[in-house]
């Protein structure tokens, strides 16, 4: 039989009773025949507590000196497990992402891995043991400081050692049963998904749906690993996300994210010349911020001036403001304007494009529920929109409804977690 890497996020891990059910899980993994890898986040909400301590430290802590408190969490998790396993008669050995072999560039708080090399990993498994890996983070090429992948990015780390190790599957287990037609925290009626095609679960993942880190279903795609989503505290089958999904299958759309994780920035009164776009969007990318939607209105022919809206993570919110502020002199633009009470909902399906109308039953249903569409972008199998904070669960709940999305069966079941 071959190795298997199960990944176990911060809710499955939240306690000691979890982090015991977590050992007898994996422990029974390896009795059936398996070599296991196994990686781990760290318990309960640790990583926002540690976020919180370091702004009461420090109002802009250090991206190096955040990325070593923050790999913290994951180390005192990787340990506990073990201990665990060890106490249950098999034996583990933990090891930091750093020993693990995951490489990656230096970008603190989001690298991207750039290589494996698990070379212990592999060794440990040849002396039969268990191996338990921290999640979320590795080690910089260049600095050798050690470094996070973004929040959530243990997932990731998970696939990135499965492609590395040639695993047949990854497990990633959590706190619902699978991926769902919705986040069943904010509809309790979502349906699981079977099965969901890397592309849709691409679009899912980068509207927000957090169930799988963005990153991990990139790799995944590009080594071809299937990932099996499914919940720690049960023993459903859970949902599978591989390759193709049979087109016969594929449903007009499977489902609605939100993400609540962005900010809006407008620029005022930007000269209508050429070059100002260009100008202001060099100085964010200079800055290494990672934009999303981008939306710029005609200018009005009386002013000759026009506004430039475009949204980013809040995380980069300061530094983009600080950027463009630095740029008035030079731009000419009237004002700057930054709001962070935005949410972001997004219309997933493949079936999309052979769909016409699509777009206007979306919009319907948010005007249905009183809710104003603040800003608009698709993709051929996508649709998303910016409105306030506050509506984004009615958005959620009218476009669920609108498209018919809810299961049959039980409500879905949310085992743990605090949703944060
Ligand atoms: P973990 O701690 O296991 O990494 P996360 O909190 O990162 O768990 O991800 C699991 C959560 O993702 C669920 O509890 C659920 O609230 C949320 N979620 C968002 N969208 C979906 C979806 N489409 N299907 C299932 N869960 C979703
Ligand atoms: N502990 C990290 C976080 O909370 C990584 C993860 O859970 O995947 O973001
Ligand atoms: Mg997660």
């Amino acid at each position: 039989m071959g190795i298997v890497v199960q990944k176990y996020g911060g809710s499955s891990v939240a306690d000691a009773a979890g982090i015991k059910r977590v050992a007898q899980r994996i422990v029974a993994t390896k009795r059936a025949g398996h070599e296991v890898v196994v990686v781990v986040s760290a318990m309960g909400d640790s990583t926002d507590d540690l976020i919180e301590l370091a702004k009461e430290v420090s109002p802009l802590p250090q991206d190096r000196e955040l990325d070593m408190l923050l790999t913290a969490g994951e180390r005192i998790s990787m340990a506990l497990v073990a201990m665990a396993i060890a106490n249950s008669g098999h034996e583990a050995r933990s090891f930091t992402g750093s020993q693990a072999g995951v490489i990656t560039d230096n970008a603190h708080g989001k690298a991207k891995i750039i290589d494996v090399t698990p070379g212990r990993i592999e060794k440990a498994l040849g002396q039969g043991y268990i191996a338990i890996v921290a999640g979320f983070q590795g080690v910089s090429q260049d600095s050798k400081d050690v470094t996070t992948l973004g929040r959530g990015g243990s997932d990731t780390t998970a696939v990135a050692l499965a492609a590395a190790l040639n695993a047949d599957v990854c497990e990633i287990f959590t706190d619902v049963d699978g991926v769902f037609t919705a986040d069943p925290r904010i509809v309790p009626t979502a349906r699981q998904l079977p099965k969901v095609s890397y592309e849709e679960m691409l679009e899912l993942a980068a509207c927000g749906a957090k169930i799988l880190h963005l990153r991990c279903v990139e790799y995944a795609r590009r080594y071809n690993i299937p990932i099996h989503v499914r919940s720690s505290f049960s023993a459903r089958e859970g949902s599978w996300i591989n390759s193709k999904v049979d087109e016969m299958e594929q449903a007009i759309i499977s489902g609605v994210a939100h993400d609540r994780s962005e900010a809006k920035v407008t620029v005022v009164g930007v000269p209508d010349k050429v070059g100002e776009a260009a100008r202001i969007f060099e100085t964010l990318s200079e800055a290494e911020i990672n934009l999303d939607m981008i939306v710029q209105n005609i200018s009005a022919a009386s002013t000759g001036r026009t506004d430039i809206s475009f949204t980013l993570p809040r995380t980069d919110g300061q530094t983009a403001m600080t950027a463009l502020s630095r740029l008035k002199g030079e731009v000419g633009y009237e004002q700057l304007l930054y709001d962070d009470g935005i949410g972001k909902v997004s219309l997933v399906g493949a079936g999309m494009r052979s769909h016409p109308g699509i777009s206007a039953k979306f919009f319907a249903a948010l005007a249905g529920a009183g809710v104003n569409i603040e800003m608009i972008s698709t993709s051929e199998i996508r649709i998303s929109v910016i409105v306030e904070e506050g509506m984004v669960d009615n958005a959620v709940a009218a476009a669920h409804d609108a498209f018919d999305l809810a299961g049959d069966e039980i409500e879905a079941v949310v085992y743990g977690g605090t949703g944060r």
